[in-house]
């Protein structure tokens, strides 16, 4: 629930007690009132002055971040921030698409996991490659051809669509082309906080910089066969660069296992062909860990959808770190930091959030429309507690002697890991 909200002008308004009346009643008590300890342990006097903000704003900004402005009473201490954007990242734009990345340069928190936003266009191609990290995806709008070669020589060629993943383990050389009508865009995770998009092994910047005579021995054909055509290319390789879109897919799969057949081994993953694993009459969750997805050994997903009024319940995980991209909706997190350390950051489209393994956290759906966000994590398996689940589960006494909760409150708890209250 909110309760404040903040007009054009950027001037708050405090609508759950009036704040004029407040402050008067307050400064006509003196200071021992204006700084009285409400049950929260606010100093409700010295906020309601504060409250006021003369100087210069970003507006644009402050308007998304309202918990960042006025925080939650139950938020302390200064921990480090888990919020970031896509948004705000420089865009590599070349002929045939474009490239941002949130990695730990600027977003120091998240050393174990790195997010690249691509887009290509429909015939484009984001060159044969490989790296030294696992590459995860999720196809965000349109559809793609995907390339790769198997571990034992086998090709392997699939399109996705919005909403499939795909998933190229460090080493494996592949490629990535838009498809008609509209191209692609699509979200990489890498299972290394450092993964730069700007350092990969690119075929044609390998070619480019072997000795003419070396490649001349190495595929068997005199060098002044392809000497002029390896001249043209940039002196960095290509990385993106536009063709004709490509011909149906049953015929590039018949080409290229011209010599050798296809791999039988899957790089590509559907996960809206299966129900969600959890399911309310608040939201869903699909998981995909290697148990599904079994090329996917190193980075899972759970992909949350959150009704109006509904909450990622409190809970936690046990394995790895969080990190998280935030799809569509509006909604705010906070984070337990222990040591009475907490933080809450508002979160919208395009956004990446962080939790470090093990704190506490919930996600709260503050829009009027469906809350979409991935929980993508360092990790073969996916797993969390819940805070429900495990205070029902306990002698009850352990519970309501440490919270101080009658019995009656602990009985009307949720018992199960529901994941998205109410259930
Ligand atoms: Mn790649
Ligand atoms: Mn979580």
């Amino acid at each position: 629930m909110k309760n404040f909200n903040i007009d054009e002008t950027g001037t708050t308004r405090r609508s759950f007690l009036g704040a004029s009346t407040m402050a008067a009643a307050t400064a006509a008590l003196g200071t021992a009132a204006a700084t009285a300890q409400t049950p929260q342990g606010v100093r409700q006097g010295e906020r309601d002055r504060s409250a006021s903000d003369p100087g210069p704003e970003n507006n644009a900004i402050r308007q998304q971040q309202p918990d960042a402005f006025l925080p939650p009473p139950t938020d302390h201490g200064n921990p480090q921030t888990f919020w970031s954007s896509f948004s705000l990242m420089h865009r590599r734009i070349q002929e045939g698409g474009w490239a941002r990345q949130v990695n730990v340069h600027d977003f120091p928190i998240s050393k174990d996991i790195a997010g690249v936003n691509m887009f290509l266009e429909a015939g484009a191609f984001r060159e044969l490659h490989w790296h030294v990290s696992d590459e995860w995806s999720i196809v965000l709008s349109g559809s793609c051809r995907l390339t790769a070669l198997d571990y034992d020589g086998k090709p392997w060629v699939q399109d996705v669509k919005q909403g499939d993943l795909w998933y190229f383990p460090a080493g494996i050389p592949h490629s990535l082309q838009g498809l008609g009508p509209n191209g692609c865009e699509f979200l990489l995770v890498f299972d290394d906080g450092s993964f730069s998009e700007e350092d990969t092994s690119l075929i044609s910047d390998w070619v480019k910089h072997t000795p003419r005579e070396v490649l001349s021995k190495n595929w068997g054909v005199p060098a002044n066969a392809f000497d002029s055509a390896i001249a043209q290319i940039p002196p960095n390789g290509k990385y993106f660069f536009k063709t004709p879109i490509p011909p149906p897919l049953a015929q590039d799969q018949a080409a290229a296992s011209r010599f050798t057949p296809l791999t039988t081994r899957d790089f590509s993953f559907r996960p809206f062909e299966m129900p969600p694993q959890k399911s309310t009459k608040s939201g869903n969750v699909r998981i995909v860990d290697s148990s599904s997805f079994k090329v996917a050994q190193n980075i899972a997903m759970a992909y949350v959808t959150i009704h109006p009024g509904g909450m990622r319940e409190l809970h936690w995980h046990p394995n790895a770190n969080e990190w998280q991209y935030w799809i569509a909706g509006k909604g705010r997190m906070t984070v337990f930091f222990n040591a009475s350390t907490a933080r809450t950051q508002d979160f919208n489209p395009g956004d990446v959030g962080y939790v470090p393994k093990t704190l506490p956290h919930y996600i709260e759906n503050t829009g009027d429309t469906d809350l979409i966000f991935l929980e993508m994590f360092n990790t073969d398996r996916y797993r969390d507690f819940s805070l429900n689940d495990w205070m029902t589960h306990m002698p009850p006494e352990a519970i309501t002697q440490t919270l101080n909760i009658s019995r009656e409150v602990l009985d009307a708890i949720p018992r199960d890991n529901y994941a998205i209250l109410p259930h």
